[in-house]
């Protein structure tokens, strides 16, 4: 069992194509199969090898690990289908010997009047046959003149072609509506259709999933790996995902590339547990890793309705990873953040501190500027709070410290006696005294990573308040 993952590298992997290359990967390793990636890099002008390394360093970063491909070659390569023009070239000889296929010297004119003429007429545009069936003395003719050609598919008449679609179940075209096709650009390149149909086959793929807007092209392919004698792989569209309110993902979701994820500080983790359940149902709501997520990935588990974009589940997923991450997980991400301005010695302490009340690294920048600054900056809302506490209630606790110093209990014990308070009226401004803010952290781990002179220093300015 082989899947596979094909993209053209023109531009960064985006939350669409990953969600793909995913699914290929847990339905692979679900079954004990190989997970094949494979560079679509026919069109020269848009395709670039920066993309390609962004691709396997995006891939590598998610986790999602192809078994073969460029790094891994199991005898199947090369994997780049640019490097393919070779191979191709015989299945071209081969359609042509068979009469599958004719060069077409109609210009980009001739072609966009026939289709307006169509849909003029209320037809589907489609290749009209102009150049189908020429004679062999014309076409040297044209040749000889100078004048440059396509290669399209015949495509044969009057013939149903039918799959059974991994998702969508059986699935029906007939030939009369598929129009001669472009199988090699005029400037000798493969089309999509060709070079993706053509390996597939020869690279012994046997299940291929792939976005829906593909669907049309199945029938396509399935006719050349025919007139090849090839085998075809199965296919299954996937449903494209979309806007909550059902539009096509707009150009903000959309263009959201698996880098500028990382670079917002998203968790790997957090993505791939997200994607895996768009269009896949999973019975367990539980964070799992990669390798658990293959183990209860099921075909039958996949939905035909399109699959909805919802950034607060991201960000639950993002919240459960928080959760789960151990310490040497949480720096690895947090520490880019912090490290300006926390001193090493206490980096894992800081960190250990506030993980858990961030979501991005961003959070723990806010924190680190909150509790190492040498004044404390209120929130609007803290700032009436000290305002409306007396003056006597800090300096309550600045006595309290000296007394009892900043182990918690004692600490805490020692102000309620003094104050007479409890509940919120004591807690809260205390913590917005220490921090600024009105959540966060257990004050206990506050304190004790602030130590006696911060708080003291804090509390000063809470009594001192000058607004
Ligand atoms: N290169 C094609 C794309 O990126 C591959 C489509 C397919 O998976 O067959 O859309």
């Amino acid at each position: 069992m082989k899947t596979r993952f094909a993209p053209s590298p023109t531009g960064y992997v985006h939350l669409g194509n990953i969600r793909t290359a995913l699914f290929n990967a847990l339905y692979a390793h679900s079954k004990q199969g190989t997970f094949l990636v494979r560079i679509e890099d026919t069109d020269l002008a848009r395709s670039h090898n920066d993309y390609v390394e962004a691709l396997f360093e995006d891939m590598a970063w998610l986790g999602i690990q192809n078994d073969e491909g460029p790094h891994h070659d199991h005898g199947f390569g090369p994997y780049f289908q640019s490097k393919r023009a070779d191979i191709y070239a015989k299945y071209y000889e081969e359609l042509e010997h068979k009469g599958m296929a004719f060069p077409c010297f109609c210009t980009e004119e001739q072609l966009a009047l026939n289709r307006k003429v169509q849909q003029s007429a209320g037809l589907p545009p489609r290749y009209s046959g102009t150049c189908r069936n020429l004679s062999e003395a014309l076409v040297k003719q044209n040749f000889q003149s100078g004048k440059t050609a396509t290669l399209r598919f015949k495509v044969p008449t009057g013939k149903t072609i039918e799959f059974n679609d991994l998702v969508r179940g059986v699935q029906r075209f007939n030939s009369n509506d598929i129009g001669d096709f472009i199988i090699r650009r005029a400037d000798g390149t493969s089309s999509f259709l060709f070079s993706n149909a053509i390996d597939d086959a020869l690279m012994q793929v046997t299940h291929a999933m792939r976005g829906e807007d593909h669907v049309a092209n199945t029938p396509r392919q399935i006719l050349i790996q025919q007139a090849l004698d090839l085998s075809s792989p199965m296919y299954g569209h996937l449903p494209l995902i979309v806007s909550s309110d059902s539009s096509p993902l707009s150009k903000r979701l959309g263009s959201w590339s698996v880098r500028e994820m990382r670079n917002l500080g998203y968790l790997p983790i957090a993505i791939i547990n997200y994607l895996a359940r768009l269009g896949h149902n999973y019975e367990s709501n539980e964070l799992m890793p990669i390798e658990e997520l293959a183990k209860h990935f099921s075909i039958d588990a996949l939905g035909r309705a399109p699959a909805h974009f919802d950034g607060q589940q991201l960000l639950h997923w993002q919240r459960e990873a928080i959760a789960k991450a151990d310490l040497a997980k949480l720096k690895e991400w947090l520490l880019p953040a912090i490290q300006d301005k926390i001193a090493i010695e206490h980096e894992d302490a800081f960190i250990a501190l506030i993980s858990h009340n961030c979501v991005f690294p961003a959070d723990a920048t806010a924190w680190a500027n909150r509790l190492c600054a040498d004044e404390v900056n209120y929130e609007e809302e803290c700032a009436e709070i000290v305002k409306n506490t007396p003056a006597e209630f800090f300096a309550s606790a600045i006595e309290a410290v000296n007394d009892q110093g900043i182990q918690y209990t004692a600490f805490m014990d020692a102000l309620k006696q003094k104050t007479t308070l409890k509940g919120k009226q004591l807690f809260q401004p205390l913590r917005v005294a220490l921090t600024g803010v009105l959540h966060g952290p257990e004050l206990a781990d506050i304190m004790g990573f602030l130590g006696k002179e911060r708080i003291i220093n804090r509390l000063e300015q809470a009594k001192n308040r000058e607004f």
